[in-house]
C-alpha cells in the first residue's frame, strides 16, 4: 500500500443545494439538517482527496481535527458513509486522530487539556492562555490501493 501524504487543511465548503443534499434527502428525509456541519467537512474533505487521488482508489483517508473544531465524530463517520455510498470513496476507511485542546497559562505557568471548548487556564481559569493544540483540521495523508497491472 501506498500512503500519500498530503497534510491539506481542510476547508469548509458553504452548504448549498448540491448533489449531497439531495443524497441525503434520499436517505434521511429531513433528519440531515443535525449533520450539516459535518456534512460540509466531509464534502470539503471529498473535494480534497477526489483531486489528489487523481483516479486511483483509495483504502484510507487520515485527518487530525483538534478538539476547538467541534466535530462530532458519529456525526463525520455517518456523513462520510453517506456522501461516498455509490462513489469510488465507498468503502474506503475515514480515520480520524482527534487531537485535544492544550493551553499553557501566562499567570501560574501550568499547561492543561481544556475540558470545554473556553479559553482559559484549567487550573487557575485565567483567560490569558496560549493555544498550543485543538486548532487543527487536516488531511494527514490517503492510503493508496495499488492495483495490479
Ligand atoms: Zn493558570
Amino acid at each position: 500500500m501506498d500512503r500519500v501524504p498530503l497534510t491539506r487543511a481542510v476547508a469548509e465548503v458553504p452548504w448549498s443545494v448540491n448533489a449531497p443534499e439531495r443524497a441525503c434527502t434520499r436517505r434521511l428525509g429531513t433528519g440531515y439538517v443535525h449533520h450539516v456541519h459535518e456534512l460540509s467537512v466531509c464534502q470539503a474533505i471529498i473535494d480534497t482527496v477526489d483531486q489528489h487521488a487523481a483516479g486511483r482508489r483509495l483504502r484510507r483517508v487520515s485527518l487530525r481535527i483538534g478538539y476547538l473544531r467541534q466535530v462530532v465524530p458519529d456525526s463525520l463517520m455517518f456523513s462520510w458513509e453517506v456522501l461516498t455510498e455509490g462513489t469510488d470513496l465507498e468503502g474506503c476507511e475515514l480515520a480520524v486522530e482527534h487531537v485535544p485542546a492544550v493551553v499553557v497559562c501566562s499567570a501560574c505557568h501550568a499547561k492543561t487539556t481544556l475540558e470545554w471548548p473556553v479559553l482559559a487556564c484549567e487550573r487557575c481559569a485565567s483567560a490569558d492562555v496560549e493555544l498550543l493544540s485543538g486548532e487543527e483540521f487536516l488531511i494527514d495523508s490517503m492510503d493508496v490501493v495499488e492495483e495490479v497491472p
